[in-house]
């Protein structure tokens, strides 16, 4: 068994899209605008989204897909995460750059990086998730930064974009070991040292996902739940993609009704507790027989 050939395809399509996006998220860029783009520039190169391409500006740490009647553009101090991922017959990658104009956050952002190659480094010989986890915290303690402690990065499989291992931002005892042919994220999050370092959940959702293909005995809901299963399956969806077929406030009672009775996900915006600006950078890789392969 070895790696299977549509990851290198939806690798090389992603790191297509994070070239095409270096120098577009800068001030004045809408978020609604980026997020269309990516999910455009990753069809045009003939993938799909894995999941709703999230911007995450500021606090706002993950779990944000701009919705239609989104204005909001970057202004100058803001530091952006961008996060998305492609799946090609369901195998997934899974990536985010951050980006700042704001010189007093470039550190923030360097040392993110860093901790992302430093983790890359110690799973290509050492793939135990907590010491992955270790060098990514003792990355960024150098520089004073803390890492956010209840996200981490994961595992990935087909049609699932969290398949199991966690791999935490800072060393945790007892945990696994990654295997010959596991595809996992590996996401620094850092923040200022004088941040709670922690996320929790915003009163907003826009990322949504089918948890059950259960029928409940209504058209209405039934069609929604097909419709999302043809057009997903387990994956992801946020509801601007589903607009063609019904008005936003029909979408939002169909998808509130759904999530009611558990057929369907939710997943809340996660801002950094204290508020203070949060940097990520993410790579997928594969240990494949020959070695570690960053896929993007
Ligand atoms: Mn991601
Ligand atoms: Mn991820």
């Amino acid at each position: 068994m070895s790696i299977p050939k549509e990851y290198f395809k939806a690798g090389a399509i992603t790191k297509a899209v994070k070239n095409w996006i270096k120098g577009r998220v800068t001030t004045g860029t809408g978020y609604l605008e980026i997020c269309e783009d990516v999910e455009k520039e990753i069809i045009a190169r003939g993938g799909k989204p894995a999941f709703p391409c999230a911007i995450g500006v500021n606090d706002v740490t993950a779990h944000y897909a701009p919705q239609p009647g989104e204005e909001r553009r970057v202004v100058e101090k803001d530091v952006v995460k961008v996060d998305f991922g492609t799946h090609v017959d369901g195998y997934i990658v899974d990536t985010s750059v951050t980006f700042t104009d704001n010189a007093e956050y470039e550190t923030l952002l360097e040392s993110t990086e860093r901790a992302l190659n430093a983790a890359i480094e110690v799973a290509r010989h050492d793939p135990r998730v907590g010491e992955i986890g270790r060098a990514i915290g003792s990355e960024a303690s150098k520089h004073g930064f803390k890492t956010i402690s209840n996200l981490s990065g994961h595992t990935l499989d087909r049609y699932v974009v969290h398949a199991g291992k966690s791999i935490p931002n800072l060393y945790m005892p007892n945990l696994p070991t990654l295997k010959k042919n596991e595809v996992f994220a590996v996401e620094p999050f850092l923040t200022l040292g004088n941040a709670a370092g922690y996320v929790v959940d915003a009163p907003q959702q826009t990322i949504f996902s089918l948890a059950a293909r259960r029928r409940l005995g209504n058209t209405e809901l039934d069609e929604a739940v097909q419709m999302i299963w043809d057009l997903r399956r387990t994956l992801p969806f946020t509801p601007r993609w589903f607009l063609e077929n019904y008005t936003p406030e029909k979408l939002q009672a169909v998808l509130r009704e759904l999530v009611k009775s558990k057929v369907v996900r939710s997943y809340s915006t996660l801002v950094e507790a204290s508020g203070k600006p949060v940097a990520q950078f993410e790579h997928t890789a594969a240990l494949d027989d020959g070695g570690l392969i960053v896929l993007t």
